[in-house]
């Protein structure tokens, strides 16, 4: 099948109101464009390199969602392009997010993202971790950033009891979070959970994103 036919079936599928990020790393700007022509704005990827190489090559209104783990040497040449940063994964990466967004004088959507796998090669905050940082008001003040909600995986498992379990887990801290402790923030409203494989799971437990590569895409060639 085409991208365009993958798309469509994809929106035939998704509920209305959860937003599709076309998950485009590892793909050349010739494959992008298809999916742009058949519609698709939101584009993720999860290297900065990558990023900045294609933003410049694709239309100006694509909004580019960052995925990946983000070091904070790579914060700077991202901010240009970015809609929203996913996979805030500390703090830190929070607070510089927020300064170097001021310095060149925008604002940035991020999610925060929270660790629920089993997989120790995934980041992001435990759940315990992010309830103290809320707590701590360090989910708090800043002026260049929109905290929009939480991103997770779950555990790359065929044990679908699992993998709804840990989207469930996300669902859940999201709304503790929301009314605990973000309820001055109207814009905490999202949870992006769900990739090709498992992203109807994802739905299911009250995913509003879902970051589909694969079954647009095909393959990634590495
Ligand atoms: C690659 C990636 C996806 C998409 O994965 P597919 O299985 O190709 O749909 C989603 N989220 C993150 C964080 C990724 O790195």
């Amino acid at each position: 099948m085409s991208i365009a036919e993958n798309l469509s079936e994809l929106h035939s599928q998704i509920p209305d109101g959860v937003q599709l990020v076309a998950v485009s790393k590892f793909h050349p700007v010739q494959r992008l464009m298809e999916a742009y022509n058949a519609g698709q704005r939101i584009f993720g990827e999860n290297r900065a390199q990558e990023l900045v190489q294609k933003a410049p090559l694709m239309p100006q209104d694509v909004q580019w969602h960052f995925i990946g783990k983000l070091q904070t040497n790579k914060v700077r040449m991202i901010m240009p392009h970015v809609a929203m940063i996913q996979s805030i994964d500390s703090i830190k990466l929070l607070q510089l997010v927020d300064k170097e967004a001021a310095r060149i004088n925008r604002k940035v959507n991020v999610l925060i993202q929270l660790h629920v796998a089993q997989e120790t090669t995934k980041s992001g905050f435990t759940v315990q971790e992010v309830l103290e940082a809320a707590e701590a008001r360090q989910l708090q003040g800043y002026e260049n950033i929109t905290i929009c909600g939480v991103m997770g995986m779950a555990t790359f498992t065929s044990d679908q009891e699992q993998v709804a379990h840990e989207f469930a887990l996300i669902k859940e801290t999201f709304n503790t979070l929301k009314s605990k402790h973000m309820a001055d923030n109207p814009h905490f409203t999202q949870v992006s959970m769900g990739m090709s494989d498992d992203w109807p799971l994802a739905v299911q437990q009250g995913s509003t994103i879902v970051r589909i590569g694969t079954h647009i895409f095909g393959p990634r060639e590495y």
